[in-house]
Order: C-alpha cells, then sequence, then structure tokens
C-alpha cells in the first residue's frame, strides 16, 4: 500500500497498519524532518490522545492541557466557560506544535518506510492495482500498490473539490501573557473572525482571524504594534508582553466530494480541508486515519485486497457522519460568528447564554472538544 504524503495524518495511517500484513510505503515531496519549521500549534482532543497514545507516538512533555475554555463575543454581550473538572476529566483538550506532533510520529516510522523529496508524474489506477510514476533523487520510478491513500494536505485546483472562500486569513504566533494564563483557552469571536488563544508551555499560541488586507498588514508590523493589534482585538483581561515570529494562512473550507475512487483514498485535510476554529482539523483527520486502519484490518482476512471497492465503500460509508457533522459544526460557527450584523450579535449572545445556563447544550459542545465525533447522538 501507498501512502502519499507523511504528515500528520499519513504517517498516523502507516503507524495504525504497523501490525497487518500490508506492506506500506509513505511517500513525501518535502525532505525528512521538513515539518521542523510549521509555526502551527494544534489542539488535541482528548480522544486523540488516546489514539496517539495507543500508537505510542503521545510526546507527553511537548502537550499543554487545557483546564478550562472560555467562549465570549467582542462587543456583545454572553458568554460560557466549559471546564474540564465539569466533566470529570484530567483535560478538555491538549495544545502542542505541529512540529514536535510530527516528530513523535517520525520517531516510529523506519527508513525503509518512507521515501522523501518525490515529484508525482502521474497515477494509473486498473481494476487489479494502481501504478505511480514519480521522480525520486533525480531518477524515474514506478510502484505498483493494491491500494493508493492520498495524505497530501489541502488540495489545490481539482473539479472534485467544492470549495468554500472564508475570505479570512489567520495569523499564528506565540505570546506571552500576563498574568500567566493558568491553563485556560479563549475562543472569542469579533466581527473580523474568531480569536483563539491556546495555552502553550508558558506562552498562549494565537489564532488571529482577520480579512485577507488586515492580516497582510498586521505580518508587516513591528512587535510592539503587533502586541497592541491584539490586545485591542483581544480586550483588556489580559496584556501580551512578548511575541514570537508570526506567519499567515488563507482559510477556506474545501470538501472532496468522493473520499474513494478506483484504488484511490483520500484521507486528512486532503478530504476535508476546515476553518481552524474549534480546533477540529487534524482531530478529524486523525480520525479518518484510524478508521481506514481499522477497517482494512477487519476486512483483510476476508478481503486480502486492500484496495477492493468493497472495503473502500466499507470506509467512505463509515466516515459519512463524522464527517459532515464537523464540516456543518465548524462552518456554522464561523458564518454565525463572522459578521457585525446586530440582530445576530443579539443572537448570538442569546446563544452563549444559553450555553452557559442550559447544561445539556454546554454539554455538546464539550463532548465535541473532548471526544469528537462521538459529541454526536
Ligand atoms: C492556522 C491553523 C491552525 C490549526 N489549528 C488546528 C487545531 O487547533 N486543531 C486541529 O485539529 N487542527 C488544526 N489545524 C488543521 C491541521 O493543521 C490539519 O488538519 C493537519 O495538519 C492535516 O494533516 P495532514 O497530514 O492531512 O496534512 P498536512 O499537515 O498538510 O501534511 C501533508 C503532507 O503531504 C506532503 N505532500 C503535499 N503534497 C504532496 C505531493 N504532491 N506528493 C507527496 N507529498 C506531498 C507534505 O509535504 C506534507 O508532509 C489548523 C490549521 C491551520 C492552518
Amino acid at each position: 500500500m501507498l501512502i502519499v504524503g507523511a504528515g500528520p495524518v499519513g504517517m498516523t495511517l502507516a503507524l495504525a497498519l504497523a501490525d497487518s500484513p500490508l506492506r506500506v510505503l509513505l511517500i513525501d515531496r518535502r525532505p525528512h524532518g521538513a515539518w521542523a519549521d510549521d509555526p502551527r500549534a494544534l489542539a488535541l482532543a482528548h480522544g486523540s490522545r488516546q489514539l496517539l497514545e495507543r500508537l505510542n507516538a503521545w510526546n507527553t512533555p511537548a502537550a499543554t492541557a487545557i483546564r478550562e475554555i472560555h467562549v465570549s463575543q467582542r462587543g456583545g454581550f454572553g458568554r460560557t466557560l466549559i471546564t474540564a473538572e465539569e466533566y470529570g476529566m484530567p483535560a478538555l483538550g491538549y495544545v502542542m506544535r505541529y512540529r514536535d506532533l510530527a516528530a513523535a510520529l517520525a520517531a516510529r516510522i523506519t527508513a525503509e518506510q518512507l521515501m522523501p523529496r518525490c515529484s508525482i508524474d502521474k497515477i494509473e489506477t486498473g481494476n487489479e492495482d494502481a501504478t505511480l510514476t514519480l521522480m525520486h533523487e533525480g531518477a524515474p520510478r514506478r510502484i505498483t500498490a493494491k491500494l493508493i491513500v492520498h495524505a497530501e494536505g489541502t488540495p489545490g485546483s481539482d473539479p472534485d473539490v467544492k470549495v468554500r472562500d472564508y475570505d479570512q486569513h489567520a495569523i499564528v504566533a506565540e505570546v506571552r501573557p500576563t498574568p500567566a494564563h493558568n491553563r485556560r483557552a479563549w475562543e472569542r469571536f469579533t466581527p473580523d473572525g474568531p480569536l483563539a488563544l491556546l495555552p502553550l508551555g508558558a506562552d498562549y499560541s494565537v489564532v488571529f482571524t482577520v480579512p485577507p488586507d488586515k492580516a497582510a498588514a498586521l505580518l508587516k508590523l513591528n512587535d510592539g504594534d503587533f502586541l497592541a493589534a491584539l490586545s485591542e482585538q483581544f480586550g483588556k483581561r489580559l496584556d501580551f508582553i512578548a511575541t514570537g515570529p508570526r506567519a499567515g494562512f488563507p482559510l477556506a473550507l474545501r470538501v472532496r466530494q468522493q473520499i474513494t475512487q478506483q484504488r484511490q483514498v483520500w484521507i486528512g485535510n486532503c478530504a476535508q480541508t476546515l476553518h481552524p476554529v474549534s480546533g477540529q482539523g487534524f482531530n478529524l483527520g486523525l480520525r479518518d486515519a484510524w478508521e481506514l486502519a481499522e477497517t482494512l484490518a477487519e476486512s483483510l482476512h476476508r478481503q486480502p485486497d486492500a484496495g477492493h471497492p468493497a472495503v473502500l465503500a466499507a470506509y467512505a460509508r463509515s466516515r459519512s457522519i463524522d464527517r459532515r457533522g464537523s464540516m456543518a459544526f465548524t462552518d456554522g460557527i464561523v458564518r454565525l460568528f463572522s459578521n457585525d450584523f446586530p440582530p445576530l450579535r443579539f443572537a448570538r449572545g442569546l446563544g452563549l447564554l444559553a450555553l452557559d445556563l442550559y447544561p445539556p447544550l454546554r454539554h455538546f459542545v464539550a463532548r465535541r472538544m473532548i471526544w469528537g465525533a462521538r459529541a454526536w447522538p
């Protein structure tokens, strides 16, 4: 089996298949360890921690536990506080740098399993197998496999991928707050877009969502002016005293309509790229990888062909509710909260108040943070 893309989702799949009879090869276009430059930090659900622990790829020293999440909107009433204590959990989730997550997964992948610096020329599929033609270290190679798994991250233009551009960019940076964060995360909705502060070591990992022109301006500011702009957006409850480097990411919802085709399957960001609000993207991709490994493990003793149409159909069915639920949850939040329309601001305030006063509603949101898909009835 061939996995195209050795990002966190592709590597998770390779590790989840380690005990299966399948021979798995991961290929990536970048050099090994290229993730070291990635500036993102990811909020990981408690359920994701459990899956990563089962793969011996949980990076304990790199994880900061989230004790509570404060959710509010700028310029409107209503707020809610979700605490781990209320759910008898050690944490609502964890924050970890992308690079630390990738390094922990990569440490469990052998050199024979990974072929970096590949550039794909073409993929041909047939009833019996699929063939991938690529260039590796200046030499052409042809690799034949029963199944090709696409885990190469956010797709470019592709007629099978539906795109909704949010007209927002995320600026990410690590900033030092005062007073100390005490493991509280903040999700603050502003007319520009959501602003998330995630505890990471002694700092906050900030995801500051703004329209593209404002993002370009924020990236050019000196550190002092950037911290002042962040304070202006966040409000007065915290001060920010230092910042690390900044990076920007354009945000869009990209949804692949068919996640399986003849001898091919798409997982992770390659299957769906979500807005980072409420930190669902990697958590969902992890469940894609886990479920594909489980589907293959269950079917292999009956059906030794990993790319058989019945196996792919079973996988696609198994992902339908989780994918649709996570996309609707994330997209709904972005569209409801990213505007300054007064009646909506009022309705949002009522919604936040209801979350605070009506525990079943709060439990629904909390369970989604803690478990992901299992929050759905
Ligand atoms: C600002 C921001 C904040 C986020 N915060 C969160 C969060 O808090 N929680 C969360 O769960 N998610 C979050 N996400 C989403 C998360 O980053 C992604 O869901 C996750 O990285 C997807 O992993 P992946 O392995 O599918 O793709 P990627 O991480 O993109 O990895 C893809 C891999 O494929 C390789 N590749 C690409 N093209 C090719 C090719 N043609 N051939 C071979 N290899 C190729 C790449 O080199 C890379 O190694 C955030 C995203 C952003 C932008």
